[in-house]
């Protein structure tokens, strides 16, 4: 188990189950404008109080605080006027009479784990008007034009039915580490040219932030940080942007972006026929850029056309039509193109605000958000989301995402549907074999959860057998690195809190006993295997460390880990799983270990869990709570067991235990 960030499959990761997802000029040109409105830098010596004030500079240093790269639907914090003015309000809670807040959502564009888990949220709040309660006024930001619509409604149509759910811990570390990545970015860029700049403080009511945006940009300042636009009654709109940069040439302002998301990918210079436009993040000069590649973040895309369209309507946009991201590695900033992107965004738009509107209706429909959405498990009438789709028998239960919306478009919209499938494969369908597909469905009726693609499972064994487990947090490091051999566990930690040089001195004495026992049985003439459940955070971790650690005692190089993870010894039984078994469930080791007849000591054990047991264990926010490393040391040691088992259960007793392809071939053995 790992407790950073963002791996897509096979095991736990932030609260998801690995395989699940399977499934599924100067600076800025500052120098020419020396009539715009110039205002300090807010730590430095303020000289200029009418400025200050009038523009409400932020004195904390901090970023805006209220863009996070998480949806504020991800969460509902409990609302009470103390905790206002800082608050991480679900975008649903209703507020009081004419109550306006410090808008803590409309900057925020993206559900981040940044490895680009694309998880949307329902950004919609519902504004009442002192004296009109009856008439509220929805509003919805650019976050709520991706992910789902039923959620959107649900929103929308029960402001207070979350008030009181605890945040998800994996949400609230995603929108920390998206916060401080602002924060960083902020600092250095403003640091480059303090002049230029300008700061809407962030603790300002909504409607004040939005006239101070206003007011700084129609005075022609060059940057402005933490731009709030104001909100469109007639229309929804609401949002912000980290960065309104000013058009020198054309006039009118380009939104930039500032996410906790990879945005391009360094790439060798070839003949191409597309090069994404990057500019210098401290110097606009967009050009084709051939050193990158581009990923494909449709949210940010979205995100920017609704800012275009807002300052549009003021006479802010720049006629350039382009707006910018910077990303999670802060090197360039990636020019888009809105031209390209207005007419699906105008399209998305008047969709989503019809759903916050109540004029179209929704239904769920299994998705990767569901993992973590709170209306997964309730509803307003009692019934979440899981239960409704699965008394609905909905095809999306075993066909998640947008292989139901395939399967939909052939009138196929229950399992029993898809179980009774006959004829050819839809000519549109693109999710690997449609037959597992119709298996699947057959399965989960049967109540199989697991089901052989193969005659005889088999998995690579050896005379000597280690099972291998990390922990990470964030980006920060590996702090855990748990084994398992001969029946004895052997965690190398370190309890410092990441990140920490000591994390090298762990990871050195965890490689050389790992060496040593593979060394050792080589000299004694057996065979060895070390086994991880998924490897890419393994492999990854490997890596980083030997590259970080580099030189320091037992930390192997770069070429010893790849001659490792490359060879025949390092066997990932995720991999076996996959090639091996039909899993309606998922594949992640929390649902194919009990399979095999394990279970975890810790009920509450998950990758979501684990990231608020470690703040606790090193003591981040208060003294280190010893009872959290063990708690976290049982977990991680549960997983290696949870491995090892897996492994002797597929070698002893699957054939036997888990039922073959041919038992699904037709729909009445299934049923
Ligand atoms: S649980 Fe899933 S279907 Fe239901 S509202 Fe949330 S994301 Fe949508």
């Amino acid at each position: 188990m790992e407790s950073g960030n963002g791996d897509r499959d096979g095991r736990e990761r932030n609260g998801r189950e690995r395989g699940e997802t399977s499934d599924f000029g100067g600076r800025y040109g500052g120098d020419d404008c020396a009539e715009s409105a110039r205002y300090p830098r807010p730590d430095l010596p303020d000289d200029s109080d009418a400025t200050a004030a009038a523009v409400g500079i932020d004195s904390t240093g901090v970023g805006p605080g209220d863009d996070n790269d998480i949806g504020a639907a991800e969460f509902a914090t409990v609302v009470d006027s103390a905790a206002a003015d800082n608050a991480e309000l679900a975008d649903n809670v209703e507020l009081p009479d004419n109550v306006e807040l410090p808008d803590s959502t409309g900057l925020a564009d993206n559900v981040e784990p940044p490895d680009n888990v694309e998880l949307a949220d329902s950004a919609t709040s519902v504004e009442i008007t002192s004296g009109v309660t009856e008439t509220p006024t929805a509003f919805l930001d650019a976050r709520a034009l991706i992910g789902c619509r039923h959620r959107l409604h649900l929103n929308a149509t029960n402001p207070r039915a979350l008030i009181g759910v605890l945040e998800d811990a994996g949400v609230r570390q995603r929108r920390d580490a998206a916060d401080a990545h602002r924060s960083r970015v902020r600092e250095a860029l403003i640091a480059a040219d303090p002049e230029a700049w300008v700061v809407i403080d962030p603790s300002l009511r909504a409607s004040e932030r939005a006239e101070a945006t206003m007011r700084v940009c129609r005075a022609g300042t060059h940057h402005v940080w933490g731009g709030l636009l104001p909100q469109e009654p007639d229309t929804g709109r609401r949002g912000g942007s980290e960065i309104l940069l000013r058009d020198h040439d054309r006039g009118g302002y380009i939104p930039v972006l500032v996410v906790n998301h990879k945005v391009t990918d360094p790439r060798r210079p070839e003949p191409a026929d597309f090069h994404p436009v990057t500019s210098d993040p401290y110097r606009w000069a967009p050009k084709p850029d051939p050193y990158r590649k581009l990923r494909q973040q449709p949210r940010d895309q979205q995100r920017l056309a609704h800012l275009y369209r807002m300052l549009q309507r003021h006479g802010l946009a720049s006629p350039a039509l382009v707006g910018g991201v910077i990303g999670y590695s802060f090197d360039r900033i990636l020019v888009h193109d809105l031209a390209a992107a207005l007419a699906d965004y105008d399209q998305r738009y008047s969709d989503r605000i019809a759903v916050v509107r109540g004029e179209l209706p929704t239904v769920p429909s299994k998705v990767p958000e569901c993992r973590q959405c709170p209306w997964w498990t309730r509803g307003a009438d009692g019934v979440g989301c899981e239960g409704w789709l699965i008394d609905h028998r909905d095809v999306s239960l075993v066909a998640p995402g947008s292989r139901a919306e395939v399967l939909r478009g052939h009138g196929v919209h229950t399992i029993d549907d898809l179980a009774d499938w006959v004829g050819e494969d839809p000519e549109d369908w693109q999710h690997g074999p449609f037959d597992e597909a119709v298996i699947t469905a057959r399965a989960w009726i049967a109540g199989a959860r697991m089901v052989r693609r193969v005659e005889s499972v088999s998995v690579r064994r050896a005379d000597v057998e280690v099972d291998v487990d990390l922990e990470s947090f964030q980006e920060y490091g590996a702090y855990l690195w748990g084994t398992l051999l001969d029946g004895v566990y052997r965690p190398f930690a370190t309890w410092d809190p990441l990140p920490t040089e000591d994390e090298g001195r762990s990871f050195g004495e965890f490689w050389t006993w790992l060496t040593n026992i593979r060394d050792d049985a080589v000299a004694a003439g057996k065979t060895f295997a070390a086994y991880c459940y998924s490897r890419t955070a393994e492999d990854k971790w490997l890596y980083e460390s030997a590259k970080r650690f580099a030189g320091r005692p037992g930390v192997p190089t770069k070429e010893q880990v790849r001659a490792f993870v490359d060879g025949p010894q390092w066997v990932d039984m995720f991999q076996a799983v996959s090639d091996q078994f039909i899993c309606p469930n998922g594949k992640g080791l929390k649902k194919v270990a009990p399979v095999a007849g394990f279970a975890w000591r810790d009920a509450e054990a998950g990758g979501e869990a684990s990231m608020s047991w470690y703040r606790l264990a090193v003591g981040y926010d208060a003294a280190p709570d010893l009872g959290q490393r063990t708690r976290l040391l049982e977990y991680n040691e549960d997983d290696v067991r949870a491995t090892q088992v897996l492994r002797t259960w597929m070698t002893d007793r699957a054939d036997l235990e888990v039922p073959g392809l041919a038992d699904f071939a037709r729909r009445s053995i299934a049923t």
